[in-house]
């Protein structure tokens, strides 16, 4: 039987409640415009996010954009972990690459913060905004699209249950594997690379200075990000088969084989959390070939998963956020179209730029530090030695970290 009743009406339609969906939610409200959040997800399950063991290296402009959004106060300090600087080693040579933040001396490059404070924070912002703001969100959770037709004015949207729903905008934020970036008929580039990420939070029995470590020894990547004193995350990549071996040792042995790992710099290294799981995560970078179509945009890992290598995934997801409603809320402002061609063009354009350098940038990183062959390596401690002062992929990064907003 067709569906009789009317279609609820709402001025964007965002599948995906990840952090990018429920960040944009928030900052569209606050402009005077209506939206309605899609996920897959229970409400409860999004309101109190388990832990995935990411750590969430924050640009100084996501920092301010969260300020504002009122989702930075909902961050504990305890959970806040500044980052001085950043070492990037290569094989058992002790010379690193510094990234270093510049200007004051108490200057740092970023702050860490665990992804699933991220989310509850931005929850817990949006939940708050919502009893100011009655009407201008609406919840559609254990929810998924269905399909759609996009017109010259909205899009028809119908949700699994059959509900019909009439937006101004439809934008996808459901990660990189997007089921509506598919759905939209927009292609993406997207780089298998055939590792693993294992992320688990170790204490260690020598202190570190706040500095996180890249470290590109021959057939694994290590990482660490610096949490507390004597408490880091450590990021391993490894083939999935070496990862199956690494995740079957026991506790004891998973924990002398991560100090050998880190060549003993930090002494005796334990799990924080003895009975959790390390997490991890199949390495998969995507680049869509459009953000946008007739009346639809995509956002996040959406429209740019990147390879958490330099940290920067979430951070361009949020100066996207942040260009989208700017243009949104304009529009609304000025009673026009707030999707009309020229401004998802100028959103496009805009979020092209930012994002495309970084992704190439990040790719030249993975390829060239995950490539063993005697050439790579003498490349590596080439650029290594040659680019501490001037490396100008050292520069895009740092830069990108310490930005603040306009
Ligand atoms: C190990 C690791 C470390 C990282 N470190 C950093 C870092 O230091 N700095 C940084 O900036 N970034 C980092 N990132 C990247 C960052 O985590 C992502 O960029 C960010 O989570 C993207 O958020 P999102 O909301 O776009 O997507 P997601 O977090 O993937 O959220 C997608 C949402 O969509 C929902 N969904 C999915 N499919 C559907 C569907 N079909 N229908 C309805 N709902 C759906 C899901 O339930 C989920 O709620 C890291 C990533 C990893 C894996």
């Amino acid at each position: 039987m067709p569906n009789t009743h009317p279609a609820t009406e709402v001025d964007v339609a965002i599948v995906g409640a990840g952090p990018i969906g429920l960040i944009f939610a928030n900052a569209l409200a606050r402009r005077g415009v209506s939206a309605m959040l899609i996920d897959r997800q229970s409400r409860e399950a999004l309101e109190a996010p388990a832990s995935d063991g990411r750590e969430i290296a924050l640009t100084r402009a996501s920092q301010q954009i969260l300020e504002r959004l009122d989702v930075w106060p909902r961050i504990p300090e305890s959970e806040r972990a500044r980052m001085r600087g950043a070492k990037v080693f290569d094989g058992e040579s002790l010379f690193a690459m510094q990234i270093a933040p510049g200007g004051a001396q108490d200057a740092s490059l970023g702050c860490l913060v665990p992804n699933h404070v991220i989310r509850g924070a931005a929850f817990s912002a949006l939940a708050s905004l919502e009893q100011a703001e009655a009407g201008k969100i609406l919840w559609r959770d254990e929810s998924e699209l269905e399909r759609f037709v996009a017109g010259d004015d909205s899009v028809e949207i119908t949700l699994a249950g059959g509900e019909r729903v009439r937006s101004r905008l439809l934008v996808a934020a459901d990660g990189r594997f997007s089921a509506t970036r598919r759905a939209m008929g927009i292609p993406a580039h997207t780089y298998q690379h055939g590792q693993h990420m294992l992320v688990c939070r170790m204490n260690h029995e020598y202190a570190h200075d706040q500095t996180a470590w890249e470290w590109f020894g021959h057939g694994q990547t290590l990482a660490l990000l610096p949490v507390d004193t004597h408490c880091s995350s450590v990021v391993l990549t490894l083939s999935p088969s070496e990862m199956e071996a690494q995740l079957a040792l026991s506790q004891t042995a998973f924990e002398a084989d991560i100090a050998r790992r880190f060549d003993h710099r930090l002494g005796a290294m334990t799990k924080a959390e003895p009975n959790a799981d390390a997490h991890r995560y199949p390495l998969a970078s995507v680049y869509a070939e459009r953000f946008v179509g007739r009346r639809q945009a995509l956002l996040g890992d959406a429209a740019v998963g990147m390879h958490p290598v330099t940290a920067h995934g979430f951070n361009l997801g949020v100066e996207g956020l942040w260009r989208l409603t700017g243009l949104i809320g304009d529009a609304r402002a000025a009673s026009r179209d707030i999707a009309s061609p020229p401004l998802l063009s100028r959103y496009q354009r805009d979020q092209r730029l930012a994002t495309g350098p970084l992704f190439a940038a990040t790719m030249a990183i993975v390829g060239l530090y995950t490539d063993d062959r005697r050439r790579a390596q003498w490349l590596r401690k080439a650029v290594l030695r040659a680019g501490d002062a001037a490396w100008p992929v050292r520069r895009l990064i740092a830069s990108h970290l310490t930005r603040a907003i306009d």
